[in-house]
């Protein structure tokens, strides 16, 4: 599906001079960037103003679950905004009360409550509120290879280099390693070993922490932008009982791998486990409004019963954002996303990128599930070498920079991590459009291949 649009860079030049002049963009170098000016997106695709079209396979930030502009959520918007545009978060409307109850009856056990924030880190920073008010503990600890937001707790938390800048010591993070079997912190070879060792050095680190300092341990329950590690059988249950040994809150960030990415609402359910908070946002309505929330346990919302929660957002259930909600929820259940997304998995993007990784000397390793898939892309097979060191950047950087280079010209709008490409495509992309993706990755790949 390629919508017909009548090219007009002169109005494109106008958006990006006042880009330029005007917008402070995230995480870039201002004076380094050139960003494309977007002007329209539909289902799985946008285009530009020069009459290019891209398959959009990162989904915005892994957002659009169910692709841009569908009507129903749009018009779910405007109906609200027309009805109550705005409503502080003190008062009991029925939009966001069915928001909640939609939300919670798809969370897994007995997180039935809801604390609505705008974004990821928000559901983060909250989380951990909770954790050190219901243990009265100061310690968090998270992973390495994790990504938990940009506010200041989350930042500390986040285990990649955006942390670095941004660190203070003051935050009370520890952080450990979590599994990765192809790149073992514990020299395993089995899912068993990597499951058992990862277990036995988290046990440690919390002797080491002493567990009475402890508040939670959260984890994404697949790390998504850190490269969609699925965690081996028997870890996250293992992590669920040392919680219950020590005494600790299990918090689990579904802010990118729930609401259908992995296949199932939650990715929790394929690992059978139950956190005791559980952070959302994102595909919660496909960020067509800015919206996240904690999912909480009956035990954690007992200890707000009579004692305030000393936390809140002015924004907190935005109505037109409950309503986006409300309305994508619908339009999951409707259209089956949920469940296309776990056939797309199975097969047609699973075959597909294992079908790469035979063909192509640079993919090392392929994982993921759902529409939710990543490419681990090497230099070489045998050493696991990254095709680009550790957060490169500049000229060493350059593989990566020609492999997207190569995508784009094919059509394709990549999502580029380190020396990872990921596959995160809408979750309701049909499949012809997903093998047109993966037709794109192919050419792509082979000019990465040049570089191994
Ligand atoms: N947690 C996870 C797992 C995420 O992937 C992200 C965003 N990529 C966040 C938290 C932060 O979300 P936000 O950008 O909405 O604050």
């Amino acid at each position: 599906m390629t919508p017909h649009v009548e090219p007009d860079p002169q109005a494109g030049a106008a958006v990006k001079a006042a880009d330029r002049a005007h917008v402070f963009h995230s995480w870039s170098a201002q004076g380094l960037i050139d960003p494309l000016a977007v002007a329209g997106a539909e289902g799985s695709y946008f285009w530009d103003y020069d009459g290019n079209h891209y398959l959009d396979f990162t989904s915005g930030l892994v957002y659009t679950n169910i692709g841009y502009q569908h009507p129903k959520v749009v018009a779910a918007i405007q109906e609200q905004a027309g009805k109550l545009a705005t409503f502080a978060p003190a008062f009991a409307i029925d939009v966001r009360s069915e928001a909640a109850r939609l939300i919670a009856e798809r969370t897994p056990g007995d997180l039935d409550k809801i604390f609505f924030t705008n974004g990821g880190a928000e559901a983060v920073e909250n989380a951990v509120r909770m954790a050190r008010l219901h243990t009265g503990r100061p310690k968090v600890l998270s992973a390495y290879r994790s990504y938990h937001g940009a506010t200041s707790t989350a930042i500390n938390l986040t285990g990649d280099p955006r942390r670095w800048p941004s660190d203070t010591a003051a935050a009370g993070v520890v952080h450990f390693w979590a599994p990765y079997l192809y790149r073992s912190a514990f020299y395993a070879t089995t899912e068993a070993e990597e499951t058992e060792r990862a277990l036995a050095h988290l046990e440690s680190t919390i002797a080491f922490e002493g567990p009475q300092t402890i508040a939670a341990i959260i984890l994404e329950t697949v790390p998504g932008t850190a490269g969609i590690m699925t965690p081996p059988p028997g870890y996250l249950t293992g992590v669920r009982e040392l919680c219950d040994k020590y005494g600790i809150v299990f918090i689990l960030d579904e802010v990118m791998a729930g609401f259908g990415r992995t296949g199932k609402w939650f990715a929790a359910e394929h690992f059978d486990v139950v956190p005791d908070l559980m952070t959302f946002a994102k595909g919660v309505n496909s960020g067509y409004v800015p919206l996240g929330g904690v999912a909480i346990s009956e035990k954690i919302a007992a200890t707000f019963d009579t004692r305030p929660y000393p936390g809140g957002l002015t924004y907190s259930g935005h109505p037109l954002a409950c309503a986006a909600a409300v309305a994508t929820i619908h339009v999951m259940e409707d259209e089956k996303v949920v469940e296309h997304a776990a056939h797309l998995g199975e097969h047609v993007l699973g075959p597909g990128l294992r079908d790469l990784a035979e063909r192509h000397p640079s993919v090392g390793e392929v994982r993921g599930m759902g529409a939710f898939w990543a490419l681990d892309l090497v230099k070489n097979k045998e050493t696991r070498e990254p095709l680009v060191p550790y957060n490169a950047a500049g000229e060493a950087n350059a593989p990566m920079a020609a492999f997207g280079a190569a995508a784009k010209k094919n059509g394709l709008w990549p999502f580029i991590n380190m020396n990872r490409t990921h596959a995160v495509p809408a979750c309701n992309i049909s499949e012809a459009e997903a093998k047109e993706g993966l037709a794109a990755l192919d050419a792509a790949l082979s000019v990465a291949d040049e570089h191994t």
